[in-house]
């Protein structure tokens, strides 16, 4: 505390990343980072862009990214949005189509920086509670809001939600926006993008930090109707305009135009999710459906915590979340099939 910070410094709670270890060697799989490279067209296109035009800005409106992801997705460059990392696109719609009065309504397990923005921007929010099977049941979000927001699959279940009931929240809730935060949505859900034209108040958002791998760059965006996306062109530029540097512009425009890269890389890493779920498994976990990189959890004879020290001791490290009621759970990352098999044999060690 300091008597130079505005009031309201000193009530905010900031969200807590992942740990990135300075340690090589360490078997990451702790905050869904893609075990696979970058496409190498996107890492050429990055390269291309290291040269004397470095000294001038970048484009303001990222126009070649936007036109990049409008044409893989068939939708206008008018209803894309891109940041700087999908946290500060969500930040933006907070900030822009959030703050009405009324509580922002989401799962009470969910992505912990929506609270966080809450608090930064002053919003009042109601968590909902998922289900016992840990499923978001979209009729216990029928009541006043200012708003929906939830990771699709969500974060850390793994859990996704089927387009026809994102339809029925869409229509229980025409007033507000309903923004589907889709960063793992390539592993295995259904995009919400399909939906932008026929509801005006849906947002999705995705990041490029998980199946496109460049988490370093720094790189998300918005898909939906240009009335929200100019609301948040507007704060973006109102706050900073030039959030995406030359070679991010470069770097996330040919990782989206590189779709058998992608497409090849992210079937490999749901081909392991798929043997790292049966490994856990024949060692006692229960597992809960996942349709993301990462799969959550639980065994029923040992404590989550104590495992994820154990894992730790043995170079291995994957997340845990001090919260009641996943307490018992780990998060951990779909690796390389070699990192899968280390976590395996530290699990069974313990
Ligand atoms: C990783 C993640 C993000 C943030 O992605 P960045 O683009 O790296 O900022 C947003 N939402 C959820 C649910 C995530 O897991």
């Amino acid at each position: 505390m300091s008597k130079f910070w505005s009031p309201f410094v000193k009530d905010l709670v900031p969200y807590v990343p992942g740990e990135q270890p300075k340690l090589a060697k360490l078997v990451k799989l702790n905050t869904n980072e893609n075990p696979y490279g970058p496409s190498p067209k996107a890492l050429a296109a990055m390269q291309a862009e290291l040269n004397d035009n470095l000294r001038l800005y970048p484009d303001p409106n990222s126009d070649r990214l936007k036109q990049a992801v409008a044409d893989y997705y068939g939708v206008q460059t008018a209803q894309v949005f891109v940041g700087n990392g999908s946290d500060e696109v969500l930040a933006h719609a907070f900030h822009g189509l959030f703050q009405h009065g009324q509580p922002l309504l989401f799962p009470d397990v969910t992505y912990s920086f929506y609270p966080v923005y809450c608090g930064l921007y002053g919003i009042p929010f109601e968590a909902i509670e998922l289900d016992q099977q840990f499923q978001i049941r979209v009729e216990d979000y029928a009541r006043p809001n200012g708003g929906i927001i939830f990771p699709n699959p969500n974060a850390p279940t793994g859990c996704a939600l089927g387009l026809a009931a994102i339809e029925r929240l869409l229509t229980a809730n025409p007033d507000t926006v309903v923004l589907v935060d889709e960063a793992y949505i390539d592993f295995g859900g259904e995009t919400a993008i399909s939906l932008v034209d026929k509801y005006p108040n849906l947002l999705v958002t995705q990041t490029l930090s998980k199946s496109r791998s460049l988490a370093g760059l720094r790189v998300g965006i918005a898909v939906g109707h240009p009335d929200l996306i100019e609301a948040l062109e507007r704060i973006k530029n109102s706050f900073n305009s030039y959030p995406l540097d030359r070679m991010a512009i470069a770097g996330a425009a040919a990782a989206f135009e590189d779709k058998a890269y992608f497409e090849q890389t992210c079937q490999r890493v749901i081909d392991s999710r798929e043997a790292v779920v049966a490994g856990l498994e024949t060692l006692g976990f229960a597992v809960l459906p996942s349709a993301a990189n990462f799969v959550f959890a639980r065994h029923p004879g040992k404590d989550a915590a104590t495992l994820a020290a154990g894992l730790r001791e043995q170079g291995v490290i994957v997340r845990h979340f001090k919260q009641q009621r996943i307490a018992q759970f780990l998060r951990i990352t779909i690796g390389t099939p070699e990192q899968n098999q280390v976590l395996l044999d530290a699990l069974q060690s313990l």
